[in-house]
């Protein structure tokens, strides 16, 4: 059985007070306990979410990690620091650090290694963009972002986590349709399968785009959909429980 997941994706948003605050009252929703939840505050937010999600099954997420493990790398933060804070998944190779870092392949295979050495499972982002999807190029495109994956252990490999997000879904409003989300779905897990055999059908695929109370249900009810990465509607507490339990 494959693990159902939603992992909120709090962004650059929220200060410290108004973080605590949305984790009090998450705390506080009748949240599904069939579904691993995962909350990705920033790194400002991480330590305290840590302490008051200790005695819940919150889980807890990073949104980035650099590509070694320390040393002179001023503003940086390690997997390895990471760890000691309580993180147990990893984001990597998110649209918006692709698109506003420059995060290349090399870049993310290194930060996937990291988090790995430290006993964190990686949920790893791919997705095409708007221009990729009218081209007809977004099975090419995701099939070439999977690709530093395949350099991993089977092993290493089981601990991944992939994301499916389509970058003209994000914080637009524009959502793919439950086919189209499973249509790609179905071929990354095809992919899988063709690198690391019976392994692929263990492996989460989440959804994320626009994801919403009102689209969830129809969304995580496509066979290849095991649940969702969740920007905007993860920061209200409701919001974040329906989408949990829409399954
Ligand atoms: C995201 O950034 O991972 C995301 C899915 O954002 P939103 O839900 O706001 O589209």
């Amino acid at each position: 059985m494959r693990k159902k997941i939603v992992a909120g994706n709090w962004k650059m948003n929220l200060d410290l007070e108004e973080g605590k605050e949305l984790v009090r009252s998450l705390i506080q929703e009748d949240l599904s306990a069939e579904v691993e939840c995962i909350l990705i505050p920033s790194f400002v937010h991480l330590s305290e979410v840590s302490k008051l999600t200790e005695q819940t099954t919150l889980k807890l997420g990073s949104q980035n990690n650099h590509a070694v493990n320390g040393g002179a790398y001023t503003g940086e933060v390690s997997a390895k620091m990471l760890q000691s804070v309580g993180v147990s998944y990893g984001l990597v190779g998110h649209s918006e650090r692709r698109i506003y870092q420059k995060e290349d392949a090399e870049t993310l295979s290194a930060k996937v290694q990291q988090l790995l050495k430290n006993g964190i499972n990686p949920i790893f982002c791919c997705g095409e963009s708007l221009s990729e999807r009218k081209n007809s190029q977004h099975f090419e495109t995701v099939e070439k972002q999977l690709q530093l994956l395949w350099e991993l252990e089977p092993k290493e490999f089981e601990q991944v986590i992939i994301a499916y997000e389509p970058v003209w879904a994000i914080g637009t409003g524009e959502t793919a349709t439950a086919e189209q989300a499973q249509e790609m779905h179905a071929f990354i897990r095809a992919q899988l399968q063709k690198n690391f055999g019976t392994l692929a059908a263990q492996c989460s695929i989440l959804y994320g785009g626009s994801c919403k109370p009102g689209n969830a249900a129809e969304l995580f009810a496509q066979e290849d959909v095991d649940g969702g990465l969740i920007g905007g509607a993860s920061l209200k507490a409701k919001d974040f429980a329906a989408i949990v339990n829409a399954f």
